[in-house]
C-alpha cells in the first residue's frame, strides 16, 4: 500500500502549534516512505468557520517548507480537498450506508431529546441514544415504512446503528490496542439536519476515498477511534493505520497549551501572526528551521540526546518508535535556544533574506547589514534581538550608572586617554598592545575593558569590543571616548 497521509485541520482560526506539529509528523512520516502528504480542509461546521483561516494554514505550512503534495491549492487526483465541496459524495455514501442497514433516519425533536437527557441526568446517568432505547424514539427503525416516508418531509438526522453486545478493537501505533464495548457508545449522528455530515462521518469517508494509509492526528481524537472503526466496519472497509500524537502541555501545571497561556506569559502559540495583536513565532523572530526543529522535539526523539536537526535530517530519522506516549511540555526558553542554535548555524547571507531580519535592520545602511549580523549573530536568541543588540550603533547613551560607579577610583580618564592615543596612532587598535600597557602600568584589565566598553556601547554587554571599534570607525570611536571623558570630568570629579 502506498504511503498517503493527510493533515486535516478545521478552518476555525489560526493554526495552533499543536496542529502544526501534527502536520510536521504527517509530513515526516511520508518523506521516509516516499509517500504523499495531503492537506484536507475540514470545513463542514459552518458555525465555526473563520474566513482567512485556510489561507493561514497554507501559508504556515509553506513557511515551514512542508508544501502539501495534494490539497485545495495545488489539487490532486482525490479532490476536492475541501469538505464543503464534497457534499454529494457524503450524500451518496450515507445512502449506501442506510441501504446496508448500518445507519437510519431519526426524526426526534429537540424537545424530546432534551427531556430524555434531563431525565437521565436526574438519575445520575449520561443520556445515550442507542440499541437499548432507540425503539422508544421516532426513527426509521421504530416507524413503519409509510410513517417513515411521511416523516422524511420534515427535519431529520441520520444516525449510525451501533449493535449491542460487541467489543470494538482498534490498534493505535503509539498507544497499542484500544478496546471498547459497544454498550458504551451511542448511535452517533452522521448527517445533520442541514444535510452536512458530522466530522466523524466525513472524516472516515474521506480517509477511505483518499486512500489514506495512516491517520496521524492529536490525542484528543483517540476517544473517537472506536466510533470511526464502527463506521469503517459498517461500510465493510478496512481501516488505515492510526497514530495519535501526545498532547502539548502548558509549560507548568495541568492541561493543554492554550492561547491564554501565551498571552499571559508573552510567548506565541501560533506559527504566524493572527491579526495585529497576536504575533506568531515568525513575527517574534524565529527561523522556520528552528520552528520545525523545536516542534519535532515535542513528543519525539531519535533515541539519542541529540536535539538539533535539519528538516532533511528529520525526514530521514523520523520513526514511530521515537514518538512518546506521554504529553510533551511546551518550553519557550528551549524553543529560543533551538532558534539561537539555528541562527548561529545559518549563513549570514541566508539570514539577510528573512523578512524579520530585514525589518530589524531597517535603521541601518544596507551595505552594513552583513557586517552587523556577523557582529551580533552569536548573541541572538530571536532575530528580533537584533534591534536591541544593535542600539549602541546609534548611541551609547544613557551610560549605565552602575558601571560608572564601578570605575570610580580606577582612573578611567587615564585609561581612556591611552586608548585615544593608540587609536589616533593606528585605526586598527591592537588588543595585545593595550593589555601590555595595562600590565606595565598596573592598570587592572577589567577597568581597561569596562572603560572602553562604556565609551563605545554605554553598558557592559555586547559583542567583541575591538570589532565594534572597527565597525564604528576611528572618528566615531574617538568621539565616543571623548564624550565619556567629558562626562566623567563633569560627573565624577
Ligand atoms: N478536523 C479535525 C481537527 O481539526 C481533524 C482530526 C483528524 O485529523 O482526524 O482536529
Amino acid at each position: 500500500m502506498k504511503t498517503r497521509v493527510r493533515f486535516a485541520p478545521s478552518p476555525t482560526g489560526p493554526l495552533h502549534i499543536g496542529g502544526l506539529r501534527t502536520a510536521l509528523f504527517n509530513y515526516l512520516y511520508t518523506k521516509k516512505g516516499k509517500g504523499t502528504f495531503i492537506l484536507r480542509v475540514e470545513d463542514t461546521d459552518q458555525n465555526r468557520y473563520v474566513a482567512d483561516s485556510e489561507e493561514y494554514i497554507q501559508e504556515a505550512l509553506e513557511w515551514c517548507g512542508m508544501v502539501p503534495d495534494e490539497g485545495p491549492k495545488n489539487g490532486g487526483a482525490f479532490g476536492p480537498y475541501r469538505q464543503s465541496e464534497r457534499k454529494a459524495i457524503y450524500k451518496d455514501h450515507i445512502e449506501q450506508l442506510i441501504q446496508k442497514g448500518g445507519a437510519y433516519y431519526a426524526f426526534d425533536s429537540n424537545e424530546v431529546l432534551t427531556e430524555a437527557r434531563t431525565k437521565a441526568e436526574k438519575e445520575g446517568q449520561t443520556f445515550k441514544y442507542g440499541a437499548h432505547n432507540r425503539m422508544a424514539f421516532k426513527n426509521s427503525l421504530s416507524l413503519n415504512e409509510e410513517e417513515t416516508i411521511k416523516a422524511l418531509n420534515d427535519n431529520y438526522v441520520i444516525r449510525l446503528k451501533v449493535n449491542s453486545g460487541e467489543t470494538v478493537t482498534v490498534h493505535d501505533e503509539i498507544r497499542g490496542t484500544v478496546r471498547v464495548e459497544t454498550a458504551e457508545l451511542d448511535d452517533k449522528i452522521l448527517m445533520k439536519g442541514d444535510g452536512m455530515p458530522t466530522y466523524h462521518f466525513a472524516n472516515v469517508v474521506d480517509d477511505y476515498l483518499m486512500k489514506i494509509s495512516c491517520v496521524i492526528r492529536g490525542e484528543e481524537w483517540l476517544p473517537s477511534l472506536p466510533l470511526h472503526k464502527l463506521i469503517y466496519s459498517a461500510f465493510g472497509w478496512d481501516t488505515p493505520k492510526f497514530m495519535h500524537l501526545p498532547l502539548i502541555l502548558k509549560p507548568s501545571g495541568k492541561g493543554k497549551l492554550s492561547k491564554r497561556d501565551g498571552d499571559k506569559d508573552g510567548y506565541p502559540v501560533f506559527p504566524l501572526s493572527w491579526g495585529k495583536d497576536t504575533p506568531g513565532f515568525r513575527e517574534m523572530g524565529f527561523l522556520p528551521q528552528a520552528m520545525i526543529n523545536y516542534l519535532a522535539l515535542l513528543g519525539w526523539n531519535d533515541g539519542t540526546e541529540n536535539e538539533l536537526f535539519t528538516l532533511r535530517e528529520l525526514e530521514s530519522k523520523f520513526s514511530v518508535d521515537g514518538v512518546q506516549k506521554g504529553g510533551a511540555r511546551f518550553d519557550y526558553e528551549k524553543a529560543k535556544w533551538v532558534n539561537h542554535q539555528k541562527i548561529t548555524q545559518t549563513d549570514t547571507q541566508e539570514l539577510l533574506e528573512f523578512k524579520s531580519v530585514k525589518e530589524n535592520l531597517m535603521d541601518h545602511p544596507t551595505e552594513k547589514h552583513a557586517l552587523l549580523v556577523d557582529l551580533v549573530k552569536e548573541r541572538l536568541y530571536t532575530m528580533n534581538d537584533l534591534k536591541s543588540e544593535l542600539t549602541f550603533i546609534h548611541s551609547p547613551f544613557p551610560y549605565d550608572e552602575k558601571v560608572l560607579e564601578k570605575l570610580k577610583g580606577k582612573d578611567p580618564i587615564r585609561i581612556l586617554s591611552k586608548i585615544k592615543e593608540e587609536l589616533e596612532r593606528s585605526p586598527r587598535l591592537s588588543k595585545e598592545d593595550l593589555m601590555a600597557w595595562a600590565k606595565e602600568n598596573g592598570v587592572p584589565v577589567g577597568a581597561l575593558m569596562q572603560s572602553f566598553r562604556l565609551a563605545l556601547v554605554g553598558k557592559l554587554t555586547g559583542p567583541d569590543l575591538f570589532q565594534i571599534c572597527n565597525l564604528l570607525g576611528k572618528d566615531l570611536s574617538l568621539m565616543r571616548i571623548n564624550n565619556l571623558i567629558e562626562f566623567i570630568n563633569l560627573k565624577l570629579t
